[in-house]
């Protein structure tokens, strides 16, 4: 999926499909990107203005780069300047709970045709063109929880919950059959009003890009049920919260590397490389996997939120939880310290590049963490604060998002944990409820 065709043929695309889907009832096409602050945000196109969009872009200021959770901005935003911001028609879909309207996410190119050095779609994508250099590819997936305010009061887990919210969740599952993503699971989560869905794996950049669309699509169908759907870190800062956890498994061939090799659990050496840079980069990484001050309210001991630093076969308190399956497949590794605050291109391009970094180190995996890591395994950072400290050392990071981006990146994290500063949990929980 890319947006790094040329002009001319990106508009014949879009004629193409602009006819096709005005035919099935689109007025609208909604372009969108996810800010710094982990805020998707979105430019529309009548049907008929897909064509130009598609060959030009629309106009994206590059101040969206400084915006914030609450939509003021860091210091380093200006008023000047343009980006185009290009619909990338591989991810157009007509949205079933928005009748009438069609999705697509977007890259930012500079007027000059350049990838703007900011974007961070296009930094997702480079990470994974730089595995693929390497004959790799990465299978991915983005589970997706949230909280709804109404209905299904019952046990975690349990049936009454389901029942009480029947018709809304299987209005969700046709939605998303519509929009022909593939759902594995759906069911209620251990908060009440919570439910989790996954959806099947993708390439790296389509995960982030569907995590994108099971969201607004959970959104739309809950408002037409009446509900609200939040997917901040938390809802009450004292309870279980919402985690994003990203799934990943790494292939050569058509052969899954975390399957039939030589290492902890059949990973095979370059398996166990990658898992090993992602470990070895998970405090950096919580900057952009877990990058609100809401963040560090959920990722506490004892709600499987994996706040420890340590992997473990299907250990939940690990912040890597590696997964053998039942077919070759299956396996993959789970990193449940993420969460949906997180801009999912930052996240996934982020750890496509630390597994990068350890597979050139051709790093090991430390002793595995069997049980409560508690006592037994490092803390992963505790506030924003000590995250963007790790993310500001980081060298690996630092050189694979770029220095405008990785500036970009921390200008906001600084400026969002001090807008933080001094306000209790309920209020940090209440001021991002209803910004992811
Ligand atoms: N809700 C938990 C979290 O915050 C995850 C529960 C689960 O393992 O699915 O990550
Ligand atoms: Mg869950």
């Amino acid at each position: 999926m890319s947006t790094a065709k040329p002009r001319a043929e990106r508009a014949a695309e879009a004629r193409v499909a602009a006819t096709r889907i005005e035919a099935e009832g689109v007025d609208g096409v909604i372009v969108s990107w996810v800010d710094n602050a982990g805020v998707t945000r979105v430019k529309t196109v009548p049907v008929r203005g897909l064509e130009s969009a598609a060959r030009w872009g629309v106009g994206a200021a590059p101040c969206f780069d400084a915006f914030l959770v609450d939509d003021s901005l860091a210091p380093s935003g200006g008023p000047a300047g343009d980006l185009r911001l290009v619909p990338d028609l591989a991810g157009l879909h007509r949205l079933a709970a928005q009748p009438g309207w069609a999705w697509a996410p977007g890259d930012r190119w500079t007027q000059q045709g350049e990838p703007h050095p900011g974007c961070q779609r296009h930094f997702a994508r480079r990470t994974a063109d730089a595995l693929a250099d390497l004959g790799l590819v990465v299978r991915a997936g983005i589970e997706v929880e949230w909280i709804v305010d109404g209905g299904g009061s019952g046990p975690a887990y349990g049936m009454r919950r389901l029942i009480g919210n029947s018709d809304y969740l299987r209005d969700l599952l046709r939605a998303l059959r519509e929009q022909e993503l593939t759902v594995l699971q759906l069911h209620p989560e251990y908060t009440e009003g919570q439910y989790e869905l996954s959806v099947a794996p993708t390439g790296p950049v389509e995960a982030a890009d569907t995590a994108l669309l099971v969201r607004h699509t959970v959104q739309a169908v809950s408002l037409r049920h009446g509900l609200r759907a939040s997917f901040a870190p938390v809802t009450d800062p004292g309870g279980v919260g919402n985690g994003g956890h990203l799934h990943l498994s790494l292939w050569r061939d058509g052969r899954n590397l975390g399957h039939g090799g030589t290492g902890p659990h059949g990973l095979t050496r370059e398996a166990e490389a990658f898992l090993a840079g992602v470990l070895a980069e998970l405090p950096a990484l919580l900057a952009l996997g877990a990058p609100s001050v809401a963040s560090y309210l959920r990722l506490a001991p004892g709600r499987w939120s994996g706040p420890y630093r340590c992997w473990g076969l299907e250990n939940r308190e690990a912040a890597l939880r590696l997964i053998t399956g039942s077919a070759p497949e299956q396996a993959n590794a789970e990193i449940k310290c993420f969460d949906a605050a997180a801009n999912p291109y930052l996240a996934v391009g982020g750890v496509l590049a630390a597994g990068l970094a350890g597979l050139g180190g051709a790093l090991r995996l430390p002793a595995e963490t069997t049980g409560d890591p508690e006592g037994a395994a490092e803390r992963l950072p505790a506030t924003l604060d000590q995250a963007v400290d790790a993310l500001r050392k980081s060298e690996v990071l630092r050189a694979a998002m770029g220095e405008p981006l990785w500036r970009a990146v921390l200008d906001v994290r600084e400026a969002e944990a001090e807008r933080f500063a001094g306000l209790g949990p309920e209020e940090v929980a209440a001021a991002v409820r209803y910004r992811y």
